[in-house]
């Protein structure tokens, strides 16, 4: 009998009539021949209500009581989708992910997978039941305590598991029709793409499309397994991101541009007027690593002849900012730097498309795009299949929707669907 592994987003699961809907899609899956796996993720915006929950009670949570804390949402989903399918006639059995054997290592809040081992979970398959497992969570090998995967982790869950039951599909549920070349909530215009590489799809889930996790997509090309991302509100085809293609031979029907992505999670610091000297850049970075704070775009100015100094500015995290400053700030006199400034109001936008190797002037015509709207241009940063720019975090928006139709990605056929969520 075939296996299905499905996941079910918190938009899916917002409230009593949207769990009995997906608990009716869950047993029509059944009852259409296949043994089924279900991952879910808390309902509607819960994880970030917990979030708030645990600040208001203190302002630095220890991590592991943010863990059990953050894992409870995942267990009440889950435990209302058995008992909705229950309500079916059906039977279903739910787990926790350390009950799935969901392993992890023991980095709280953002844990990664080492292993699956879900012989529970077989075992259920075969006795018959509808296996519910609640997403986002682990056990540490090591220490034995609970774990969290990061934001959005239910669907890397989803994915461990396809992977270790050896499923057939691996369908993510959620509230768009599948992948977009923009956010639709931003872009109205964006068109549904009907397939996408698993690495082009990293790019895009690494520039902030929260759709899929990256950590999800990384593990998806590490297994060689095809996801399919749909809606839980409609029964259209969603998106498939397909596994490399053999390595030399192009996808001849890809697009030149897989879609334009978009972050406003990061800020920016500049450090002015650095020693132009060796070893200054190594100090400034160092000091930031031992914060473990992770970097994204640096640029570094050329010198000005008289002073011999420079500048340097680089993004990082915002939840991250205010410690690099500080750290930064209680190193002045060492590091020799003049002052810092800090922006948190920056908007990072990529243009991602596997195409972009063998097309030149892509870059060109992004900039055009973006100067015909406006819109000045702060950072730039490249990768083979990537461009990306920093831009002022009010005008994001409009930068991807102008970038959006340059590159003549709006769609001819009408207006995105956006069935639910709040785009928390
Ligand atoms: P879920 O609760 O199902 O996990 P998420 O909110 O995590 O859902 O992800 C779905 C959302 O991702 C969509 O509602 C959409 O706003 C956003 N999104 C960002 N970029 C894209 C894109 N390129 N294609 C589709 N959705 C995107
Ligand atoms: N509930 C978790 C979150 O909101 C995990 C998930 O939804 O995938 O990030
Ligand atoms: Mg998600």
């Amino acid at each position: 009998m075939p296996l299905v592994v499905q996941k079910y987003g918190g938009s899916s699961l917002a409230d009593a009539e949207s769990i009995k809907r997906v608990a009716r899609r869950i047993v029509d899956t059944r009852k259409a021949g296949n043994q089924v796996c279900v991952v879910v993720s808390a309902m509607g915006d819960t994880t970030d209500e917990l979030l708030e929950l645990a600040d208001a009670v203190s302002p630095a949570p220890p991590q592991r009581e943010l863990d059990m804390l953050l894992t409870a949402g995942e267990r009440m989903s889950m435990a209302l989708v058995s008992m909705a399918i229950a309500n079916l006639g059906d039977s279903a059995r739910s787990f926790t992910g350390s009950q799935a054997g969901v392993i992890t290592d023991d980095a709280h809040g953002k844990a990664r997978i080492i292993d699956v081992t879900p012989g529970r979970i077989t075992q259920a398959l075969a006795d018959g039941h509808i296996v519910i497992v609640a997403g986002f969570q682990g056990v540490s090998q090591n220490t034995k305590e609970i774990t969290t995967l990061g934001r959005g982790g239910s669907d890397t869950t989803a994915v461990a598991l396809a992977a270790a039951l050896d499923a057939d599909v691996c369908e993510i549920y959620t509230d768009v029709d599948g992948i977009f070349t923009a956010d639709p909530r931003i872009v109205p215009s964006a068109r549904k793409v009907d397939r996408i590489s698993n690495e082009e799809m990293q790019e895009m889930a690494a520039s902030g499309a929260k759709v899929l996790m990256l950590r999800c997509v990384e593990y998806a090309r590490r297994f060689n397994l095809p996801i399919h991302v749909r809606s839980s509100f409609s029964y259209r085809e969603g998106t498939w991101v397909y596994p490399a293609t053999v390595e030399g031979e192009d996808d001849v029907e890809a697009p030149i541009i897989a879609g334009v992505a978009h972050d406003r999670s990061e800020a920016k610091i500049t450090v002015v007027g650095v020693k132009d000297t060796p070893g200054s850049a190594a100090a400034i970075f160092t000091l930031i690593s031992e914060q473990q704070v992770n970097i994204d775009m640096i640029v570094q100015n050329v010198s000005a002849v008289a002073t011999g100094r420079t500048d340097v500015s680089f993004t990082l995290p915002k939840a991250d900012g205010q410690r690099a400053v500080q750290a930064l700030q209680d190193a002045k006199a060492g590091l020799g730097f003049e002052s810092l400034q800090y922006d948190d109001q920056i908007g990072k936008l990529s243009l991602v498309g596997s195409g972009m190797r063998s097309h030149p002037g892509v870059s060109a015509t992004l900039f055009q795009a973006l100067a015909d709207a406006g819109i000045n241009i702060e950072m730039i940063s490249t990768s083979e299949i990537r461009v990306s720019v920093v831009t002022n975090g009010d005008l994001l928006d409009d930068a991807v929707r102008a970038v959006h139709t340059a590159f003549g990605l709006d769609s001819s056929e009408g207006e995105a669907v956006v069935y639910g969520g709040t785009g928390r």
